[in-house]
């Protein structure tokens, strides 16, 4: 069992089944992280106003069991199979036959893809399994900012220790790139942020932008993070321009930039040393 899981094709297929399951997972982290920390703001507002707490009932991403939002059908196993599920469905509801939205087979594929090609660039080391663990937090990143323009700390920060405790063993880079990477991470989007604030009187990004950053550099090291910022303000600005010219989005309304962030980390995790090579001597 363990020797076949060692052959590149094998382990990248079983990857591809373990990425799509923990995509499963991440779309209960996207729907439900959100939520229970507006719950607790909410709840520590009232406590500081000196009000009652009121009991609620439990909301975490454990319980309740899944149900459809629409008439309250629980979601059974059967109904939970990523991706296939959702195609034997039709993408309806069993229950009433409300639409269930595209993005959660779209998000389940998309980490069991990611796993897949960690696994088949890294093969089935503990390389492999921190690419995973990376990529799956850039997944759920990008739909909870894409959603609600937030970067969690409760990712964000955990995500920016892994890189470091990764890097203890030189996972990905020496720990001193690890270390300098999470240092100027950090503080080169919050001096951005600063001058943008000083020049402009407006906000171009938020705090989870900079630790997001940060947290790239302590998996990838220092060296990958200016070619980070590049792709990701490119693209961003791109997409923007796309967005006010086509669909006359409303340019005062700020765009989330932690996707663009995300998907660039991801481009330099795999691009690796050669991604620096382009700009470093
Ligand atoms: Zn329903």
């Amino acid at each position: 069992m363990i020797d076949a899981l060692l052959d590149p094709a094998v382990a990248t297929a079983a990857a591809a089944v373990l990425g799509l399951l923990v995509g499963s997972f991440l779309n209960v982290v996207i729907h439900r992280l959100p939520k229970m920390l507006e719950r607790g703001w909410a709840q520590q507002c009232a406590e500081l106003r000196g009000e009652e707490a009121v009991s609620e009932p439990a909301y975490n991403l454990v319980v309740p069991r899944s149900a459809c939002p629409s008439c309250g059908h629980r979601i059974g196993a059967l109904e939970n199979v990523p991706v296939l599920s959702w195609l034997a469905l039709r993408g309806r509801c069993r229950g009433c036959g409300a639409r269930i939205p595209a993005r959660y087979p779209i998000v389940e594929l998309t980490a069991g893809v990611l796993a897949a090609a960690a696994i088949w660039r890294f093969g089935p080391t503990w390389q492999g399994l921190g690419a995973c663990v990376l990529l799956w937090a850039l997944v759920a990143l990008t739909f909870i900012d894409a959603d609600t323009q937030l970067l969690p700390d409760d990712i964000t920060l955990p995500l920016l220790w892994a890189g470091l405790a990764a890097n203890l063993f030189g996972l990905f880079v020496p720990l001193a790139d690890a270390v300098i990477g999470a240092i100027a991470g950090y503080v080169s989007l919050w001096t951005v942020y600063w001058a943008f604030k000083l020049i402009r009187g407006k906000e171009g990004m938020g705090y989870g932008d900079f630790k997001l950053l940060a947290a790239l550099g302590a998996w990838l090291g220092w060296k990958v993070l200016p070619g980070i910022v590049l792709i990701s303000s490119a693209v961003g600005a791109i997409v923007g321009i796309a967005l006010i010219v086509f669909r006359r989005h409303d340019r005062a309304v700020p765009l989330p930039y932690g996707p663009y962030l995300a998907a660039a980390g991801a481009i330099a995790l795999f691009a690796g040393p050669s991604l620096a090579r382009l700009y470093l001597p």
